[in-house]
């Protein structure tokens, strides 16, 4: 498969063995049966792992989790180093949280990484609680998000990485406030992801608003 990354600078990924990943990923991605990168995998993980702003457009079902939680968790820095959330994972529904919560536990398979979901209509204590016995990924919904950045209970000071799932069902919901309350909350200096089904013209004024000169990767026309 072709990625075109920049204007003329074309490069070949067939393999994860070409992503340049830590052995403890290739381990993990082996363990999760995940043989060979599908194609928004393929466009966004160099991207993203250069520390580039990016807008992924796929389909349902071409892996666009894995595409932001790889690059995310070769990242990291170990939980001694930094107890608060390095990255905050935004998803429109309390089961697409649990979801991507479990995605990225199953990729992060050998590391160590504090992952806590922040969804609503669950038990708040409990997600005080491991906030305060310290998380490296946030994965939640914008209302409760919002809610624990009201508390203070969500730091943002660590935070390196926001990533916009499902962008346009957010909107359509109508969490475009909390949306920008969260993005205002973290350091303009971030890496912003945001991956969307499609990019109506909501999408792109947020991204235009949010974003920092991002790429866009069209993946529609491809299936896994
Ligand atoms: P999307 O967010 O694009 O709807 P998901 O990230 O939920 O898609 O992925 C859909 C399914 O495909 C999940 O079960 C995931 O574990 C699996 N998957 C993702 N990437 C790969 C891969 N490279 N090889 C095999 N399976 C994969
Ligand atoms: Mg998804």
């Amino acid at each position: 498969m072709k990625t075109e990354v920049e204007d003329n600078f074309t490069t070949e990924i067939a393999s994860f063995d070409d992503l340049d990943l830590s052995p403890v990923m290739r381990r993990a991605l082996k363990k999760a049966g995940f043989e060979e990168p599908t194609p928004i995998q393929s466009q966004l993980i160099p991207l993203a792992l250069e520390g580039y702003d990016v807008i992924g457009q796929a389909r349902t079902g071409t892996g666009k989790t894995a595409a932001f939680a790889i690059p995310i968790l070769e990242q990291l820095d170990p939980l001694e180093e930094c107890r608060d959330p390095q990255a905050i994972i935004i998803v429109p529904t309390r089961e697409l949280a649990d979801q991507v919560g479990r995605e990225t536990v199953m990729l992060a398979h050998g590391l160590p990484t504090e992952v806590a979901v922040l969804a609503g209509g669950k038990d708040i204590k409990r997600q005080l609680r491991a906030l305060e016995n310290g998380v490296q990924i946030v994965v939640g919904t914008p209302g409760r998000l919002h809610d624990h950045l009201q508390r203070r209970s969500l730091r943002t000071e660590n935070v390196w990485c926001v990533v916009l799932d499902e962008a346009d069902r957010m909107l359509d919901i109508g969490f475009r406030p909390q949306i920008e309350r969260i993005l205002r909350r973290c350091s303009k200096d971030r890496q912003t992801l945001l991956l969307s089904a499609t990019l109506p013209p909501s999408v792109r004024k947020l991204a235009e608003s949010y974003m920092d000169r991002p790429e866009v990767i069209d993946c529609c026309d491809k299936d896994i």
